[in-house]
């Protein structure tokens, strides 16, 4: 963790303290590579036994080697050790090629090999020198392990320290090349919270990356925010609705078994989320391998109402939840918040009519933006539910036309009158219900990987088995995202009157019409949408992601609001 602290403090602060971590490229292809001396082999001489083992002269050749030295106040694992009775020398593998810099290494990986150095003098060894393995190179570098090298890994030993006794993370590196390379950079979201007004860096935090002039005084224009975390994540949902399906796990597959159809096989790796859908079985072995990786179990019952879900331990960051549920305890706080998410919501509803009705009646818009401006004066969240519900029906009362069907005979199947659910009376509601039910879920999902409580909201007061915040996060969302997928699958005929039943007054899906409202939903959460505010191109599931972070962040007190998503 030394070296982490070396490269960027925050970086440590966030693994090391918050708990979090993210494979990359980079890091997996490094474990690939470590796969090999990960195993622990060679014999080792217990601490005090290295003095005598030197009589014996015997070679030492030990991969994976743990040692702690509790004087120093360090643990380490070396990847390989090498040497002859108490002389040693540790061996660091890395898997890019040797850096165009003096002495072949930079400092993360100096400061690293010192540690190792120091745990093996406490332990009785005697260690000039380390070395650096790099396997893009083939070659290695000595790295000598003398007295201000020494002082410098003690000195950011104890800085490390300092830091983690600290109730926030340091603030993100100014416009850092070492950004791009970090495994936390979609976590740490470093130029987005500078952009977003996080307070001045430190001289310490902001290292030598800082550029000319950056003085953190406040008078410098923030640099341009950088896209510098994958757009869309390349893995996909699986959605099973067959009823008597059942999920196993065949080696690094999940595999489907459905009673009147070929299985279907999915590769793990490539799976974002398991989402069942009434009478599907799963597994134990295929939750255990799910919980293992980190990949969330939904559970809809058979009218697509989403009401579980199964994940492995929750975050460790238990200090963001203090957080989450010291400003869920503050009234004025919530209700603040909670003006924000309404107020968004009203717009982009009125977004959604401005871009959709042929000729928009400027008295409904203008309706809608005096309701958005009043959420700012609300003093109570019943005014606010007031405010929301007269906003929801002048929205609902214009979507009507907004439904137009290709096809003249499903124009009678989609006639919508107002919004009803609970159940849904009618085709219009059905698809809306579904919608709001598939991103709730999504919603769920991502506030527990970023480490919140989905239970606990700030605007929906908790109610058992409601997930309250998430219905804070999708807010904002269920207009662009859900009316508008509802919108483009009727009017583009993708789905028509014949995908639904109704029974006993209640209309649902067929199970082809749910599969092609699905695809639907989904084509618009990966489609690429222009963040309004840091202006780069990334999926809807990512802005929810970003939003649930940030949430995070201005819990924690990084940022000083909680950004809109308001489309224009
Ligand atoms: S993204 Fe940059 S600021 Fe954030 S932890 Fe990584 S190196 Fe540090």
């Amino acid at each position: 963790m030394l070296n982490e602290f070396a490269y960027c403090p925050r970086l440590f602060y966030l693994e090391w303290v918050h708990g979090e971590w993210e494979d990359s490229a980079d890091t997996e292809e490094g474990r690939q590579r470590h796969r090999r001396v990960d195993e622990p082999r060679g014999e080792v001489p217990a601490a005090g036994e290295g003095a005598e083992s030197a009589e014996g002269a015997g070679a030492i050749h030990a991969r994976s080697v743990h040692l702690s030295a509790p004087e120093v106040g360090i643990v380490a694992r070396i990847d390989l050790l090498e040497g002859e009775g108490r002389e040693v020398t540790p061996v660091d593998y890395k898997r890019g090629a040797v850096p165009d810099v003096p002495g072949g290494a930079y400092e993360p990986e100096r400061v690293q090999l010192a540690a190792q150095a120091l745990v093996l003098r406490e332990n009785g060894f005697a260690v000039e020198e380390g070395i650096l393995w790099y396997a893009a190179s083939n070659r290695r570098v000595v790295v000598p392990i003398d007295e201000t090298l020494v002082a410098r890994t003690i000195e950011l030993r104890d800085e490390a320290r300092r830091l983690a006794a600290t109730a926030l993370p340091p603030p993100p590196l100014v416009d850092s090349p070492k950004c791009p390379r970090c495994s936390l950079v979609g976590i740490c979201l470093p130029d987005e919270v500078h952009a977003l007004g996080a307070a001045a860096p430190s001289a310490e935090s902001a290292g030598d990356d800082r550029p000319p002039g950056a003085s953190g005084d406040g008078e410098e224009q923030p640099p341009a925010i950088r896209s510098l975390f994958p757009a869309r994540d390349d893995r996909l949902p699986l959605y099973v609705q067959e009823q008597g399906a059942r999920v196993g796990k065949s080696g690094e597959l999940l595999a489907v078994q459905r009673r009147e159809a070929p299985d279907v096989k999915v590769r793990i790796r490539d799976t974002s989320q398991v989402a069942l859908f009434g009478n599907v079985q799963v597994t134990t072995q295929a939750i255990h391998e799910l919980c293992r990786a980190e990949i969330p179990v939904c559970y809809f019952s058979h009218g697509a109402w989403f009401y579980g879900m199964t994940t492995g331990l929750p975050h460790k960051n238990v200090d963001l939840r203090r957080r989450q549920y010291a400003v869920a305890s503050d009234a004025d706080a919530s209700l603040d918040l909670a003006r924000r998410i309404v107020r968004v919501k009203i717009q982009n509803c009125r977004t959604i009519l401005r871009r959709n009705l042929e000729e928009p009646p400027p008295d409904l818009l203008a309706a809608l933006e005096d309701l958005a401006h009043e959420t700012n004066r609300v003093m109570t969240s019943d005014a606010l539910l007031g405010v929301e519900g007269l906003a929801a029906r002048l929205y609902f009362g214009a979507f009507p036309h907004l439904v137009h069907p290709p096809n003249d005979a499903d124009s009678l199947a989609f006639d919508f009158q107002s919004r009803n659910r609970r159940p849904p009376r009618d085709p219009v509601n059905a698809l809306l219900s579904l919608a709001y039910a598939l991103l709730a879920k999504e919603a769920t999902v991502t506030l527990a990987a970023v480490g919140l409580d989905p239970y606990l909201g700030f605007y929906h007061r908790p109610r058992y088995g409601r997930p309250s915040l998430a219905l804070d996060l999708m807010e904002e969302f269920r207009p662009i995202l859900c009316d508008s997928a509802v919108l483009s699958a009727i009017n583009t005929g993708e789905i028509s009157r014949t995908d639904f039943v109704v029974r006993a007054g209640a209309c649902s899906l067929t199970p082809p019409g749910r599969k092609n409202f699905i695809q639907c939903y989904e084509r618009r959460m990966d489609g690429l949408v222009q963040h309004p505010v840091f202006g780069y191109r990334i999926s809807y599931r990512r802005v929810l992601e970003v939003q649930a972070r940030l949430l995070g962040r201005w819990l924690l007190g990084e940022i000083p609001d909680y950004p809109d998503f308001r489309t224009r």
